[in-house]
């Protein structure tokens, strides 16, 4: 499931293809995931990218915003409308995009850029356009919504979120959501309504960086132990935005491309593998639903 980095490499792809086109036209063949009216989009133009814990927020130039949370599987595709030929292509594409829309494509906007010279542009320019953002996804948990800006933050998902990492979460705020909490640590780092950001992924690499056993009762870490599992949630995040993400299921940036922070898991997914630090091995538990590893050894 895509984290803080996975969601924030989207984020950076977004802002970086998509900010300045208008919306020409929005096609919803899986009106479950939509909600909202399409045609207040139309004829928009987007302005800015948001990034809120694992959601986003596409602000137009209408007072109107896209909301898009890609759940368990979901993937936000852009491509023009001329094809990329193969060798252009994204090196580490997992999802070719020239392929799109497939039968996991449930949603397609398409879209025009500010300064596009379109090619067989015919007389009604609203129809035509030469990009489109598919919104694609397997298991169909993820959803799009149609909201007025100034209301998003009333939607359940924003409202719920607590302070997050990066933004106004600091080491004294996490410290006392610490130690206001009796659950194990692990649970408590991952719980969005308390502190936003990390999911299953970074919580276990982070306190393996941190030498602490994911088990522990958040309220009896030390002081010392508090600040260190900040700095190291922070770490193994910006590492895993460094490289673009993990790719290690469905996730992929906005082009179809796998990120690499899979190559860099250190207890996540590593069960029986040595440790980078003592070489004992890695042990697999589960905790609160989810899979859980870490070092018996190092972590205490
Ligand atoms: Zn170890």
């Amino acid at each position: 499931m895509p984290e803080l980095p996975e969601v924030e490499t989207i984020r950076l792809g977004l802002r970086k293809y998509l900010v300045g086109h208008e919306i020409v036209d929005v096609d919803v063949s899986l009106p479950r995931i939509f909600s909202g009216d399409s045609k207040q989009i139309i004829g928009a133009k987007v302005q800015r990218i948001r990034r809120f814990g694992k959601g986003l927020l596409i602000d137009l130039d209408n007072d109107y915003s896209i909301a898009v949370h890609v759940k368990m599987t979901g993937q936000v595709l852009y491509r023009k409308v001329a094809r990329a030929s193969r060798v252009s292509q994204v090196p580490l594409a997992k999802v070719d995009v020239n392929d799109l829309p497939d039968k996991y494509t449930h949603i397609i906007f398409k879209l025009k850029s500010q300064n596009a010279k379109l090619k067989n542009a015919s007389k009604n320019s609203k129809i035509d356009n030469d990009a489109f953002l598919f919104y694609r996804d397997m298991r169909q948990f993820g959803w799009v919504k149609v909201v007025l800006t100034k209301d998003a933050g009333d939607l359940a998902f924003f409202k719920n979120l607590g302070p997050e990492f990066f933004k106004d979460l600091d080491s004294k705020k996490f410290s006392e959501i610490l130690k206001r909490n009796k659950k194990p640590v692990k649970q408590v780092i991952m719980d969005q309504s308390k502190m936003a950001g990390v999911g299953n992924i970074y919580a276990n690499d982070g306190l393996y960086d941190a030498g602490i056993n994911p088990k522990k009762a958040a309220n009896s870490l030390t002081l010392k132990e508090q600040e260190k599992l900040f700095k190291s949630l922070e770490k193994v995040m910006k590492k895993g935005i460094a490289v673009g993400g993990a790719s290690e299921w469905s996730y992929v940036d906005i082009l179809g491309g796998a990120g690499q922070y899979q190559n860099f898991f250190q207890v996540y997914n590593q069960k029986g593998k040595p440790c980078n630090k003592c070489g004992s091995l890695i042990e697999k538990i589960n905790l609160g639903g989810r899979g859980t590893f870490f070092c018996p050894a190092c972590q205490k």
